[in-house]
């Protein structure tokens, strides 16, 4: 693979895809011409490995390239999720990542308008005009958004990401300190959109507002002695801060006129206000003070009530320019509801998880209601997780399971397993009242066998007779096992004393009809078997030993009168 960094695709494309151009064409010419390329490499950069060696090195690579069915240069978006999933599953990847930043295509704007199938010509007129978007945030509104020394993170960082690939062309944050700052930049055209805000008449004078992205609701927060507030009208007649600016200031106020709204320059002013009781209470969002009281203010201050009305907030637009209104709004439809969840699962619960001490909170939350709603997210972010795990320790136990209970080599079930199952086999036999069979197997001369073609030969004899073999025996009740080196056990329940002897005799038979040379064998020119058949009433026997032994015994007198043979029982 060919890696840049994201910087360096960002802002050279055009370089980027030069390189990686060059790079593919360099494949094929080397693939085309071994023998010059294994010279250059011999001259200039592995002197010391022979011309033999490299022929070798390079066979093999084109072996594994497979240049003529899969172009070079080809990235399989599908597999690299595949394993991205994978990673995910085992927990080593904490939060969601999208598999399309990391791919590189060269950003040509044009190329892609071109295909846009949401925007319709004027649009894609306009914004290749345009060139660049010009977009202001609040720098500092956590988790929504943040310039961290000119970065843009946060949810809204998630969602523009998402839009600029929908419209083709860049959106690039202005610079501001503060909220006020980049209001300003709005009225004075310095900034095309914002990339979270809520209608208001005062910004109507200079903003269009697409429809809502987010739906927050609102919240007040007062100290943790004050009761829990049912009806906000009820508090009008107190001080409640809110933050300069913010949209529902203006709305709450028109709404509730006696309610005296103080404005704070921001959240952390207004919760440390109401800390020092200047304030009875601050109005923000769920996720915003929620993320800073369990930050900063656990034990002291809490959420105390809930506003009906949601704060929906969506872009805003420049209004002298409207085209960009139905643009955005068109962009924003593209925005999956799954994408939304991922966004908001990741900046909600990830920072509730991180910040949070649960002793004081559960204690904290006995008096008070409504902080169940944070403490349900978080009980559902840890069910999920323990879910999770309970469903990868499941499927680990699972392959351990099997892994103990068969036999590598052959795949059999192996000798735990048989004495597991022995007992169980007979008693249900005894119930059911059936015949139990009981076979020990036993290869013949496997000691010269293996000294004669080698250990890996008899391995693989082995793997042979033990496929053979269970494929010989078809009903899902019976089974074979793996008892020991070349030894064998088989078990089933319900046939006459016939049907096994003759399912036994052929067994034995299609072992021989493998044709697996052996020229120690004294019974055969190939290899084979001898078999112990114990067929009884299973009621009259006592326990899984006595047909053991009964089995052992017949197995060697099949050993004595010649191998290749099946003895049975009276
Ligand atoms: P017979 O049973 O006919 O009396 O003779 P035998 O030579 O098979 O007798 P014995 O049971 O003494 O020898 C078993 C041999 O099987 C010993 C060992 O060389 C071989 N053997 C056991 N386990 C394996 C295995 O996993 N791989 C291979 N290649 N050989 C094995
Ligand atoms: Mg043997
Ligand atoms: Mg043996």
């Amino acid at each position: 693979m060919l890696f840049t960094n994201a910087q360096e695709a960002k802002e050279h494309p055009k370089r980027v895809e030069k390189f990686k151009k060059a790079t593919i064409k360099g494949w094929y010419y080397a693939l085309e011409h071994k023998e010059e390329i294994i010279k250059i490499i011999k001259n200039k950069y592995a002197k010391n490995k022979s011309i033999e060696h490299l022929r070798y090195e390079a066979d093999a690579l084109e072996e594994v390239i497979q240049s003529k069915s899969i172009p070079i240069g080809t990235l399989d978006k599908g597999r690299i999720k595949y394993a991205l999933q994978l990673y995910e599953k085992h927990g080593l990847i904490k939060n969601y990542i999208d598999v399309d930043d990391y791919i590189f295509e060269s950003f040509h704007p044009n190329k892609k308008l071109q295909k846009s199938k949401i925007l319709n010509s004027d649009e894609i007129d306009y914004l290749k005009n345009k060139k660049v978007i010009k977009m202001c945030i609040d720098p500092n509104w956590m988790p929504f958004e943040k310039n961290d020394k000119g970065k843009h993170i946060g949810m809204t960082a998630e969602y523009i990401h998402i839009l600029e690939k929908e419209i083709g062309i860049p959106i690039k944050m202005v610079n501001t300190k503060s909220w006020g700052e980049s209001l300003r930049m709005g009225q004075e055209r310095k900034c095309d959109i914002f990339s979270l805000v809520m209608p208001t008449k005062e910004r109507l004078k200079y903003l269009n507002f697409t429809k809502p992205y987010l739906k927050i609701p609102l919240v007040i927060v007062t100290n943790l002695d004050e009761f829990f507030i049912n009806d906000i009208s009820t508090v009008t007649s107190k001080k409640i801060g809110v933050v300069k600016g913010y949209a529902y200031g203006e709305i709450l106020q028109e709404k509730y006129p006696n309610m005296k709204i103080i404005e704070v320059n921001n959240l952390k002013e207004g919760l440390q206000k109401v800390r020092n009781r200047e304030l009875f209470g601050f109005i923000g969002t769920l996720a915003t003070t929620g993320y800073h009281i369990q930050k900063n203010y656990i034990g002291e201050l809490k959420i105390a009530g809930k506003f009906d009305e949601k704060w929906e907030l969506g872009i805003g637009t420049r209004n002298d320019e409207p085209i960009l209104k139905n643009i955005f709004n068109k962009a924003i439809k593209q925005i999956s509801s799954k994408k939304q969840q991922e966004i908001l699962n990741k900046w909600i619960s990830v920072n509730y998880d991180r910040e949070i001490d649960y002793t004081p909170i559960l204690k904290w939350a006995a008096g008070i209601s409504f902080i169940f709603i944070i403490i349900l997210l978080l009980v559902l972010r840890i069910n999920r997780k323990l879910n999770l795990e309970i469903r990868s320790r499941k499927e680990t136990e699972k392959k351990l399971q099997e892994l103990s209970i068969t036999d590598e080599l052959t795949t059999l079930y192996n000798r735990r397993y048989f004495n597991e199952i022995f007992p169980k086999l007979l008693n249900s036999a005894k119930r059911d009242k059936h015949n139990i069979c009981f076979v020990l197997m036993d290869i013949d001369y496997f000691k010269p066998y293996n000294d004669t073609y080698g250990h890996i030969s008899g391995d693989k004899a082995l793997q042979s007779v033990s496929t053979c073999v269970k494929n010989s025996l078809s009903r899902a009740d019976d089974y074979c096992f793996r008892l020991g080196g070349e030894e064998f056990g088989m078990l089933f329940k319900g046939l006459s004393k016939e049907q096994a002897t003759q399912l036994i005799k052929t067994i034995k038979q299609n072992i021989e009809d493998l044709k697996i040379e052996h020229s120690k064998n004294s019974a055969s020119k190939y290899l084979t078997a001898s078999f112990g058949l114990v067929i009884k009433d299973a009621v009259s026997i006592k326990d899984e030993n006595e047909l053991y032994r009964e089995a052992d015994a017949l197995l060697y007198k099949a050993k004595e009168s010649g191998r290749n043979k099946v003895c049975v029982s009276d």
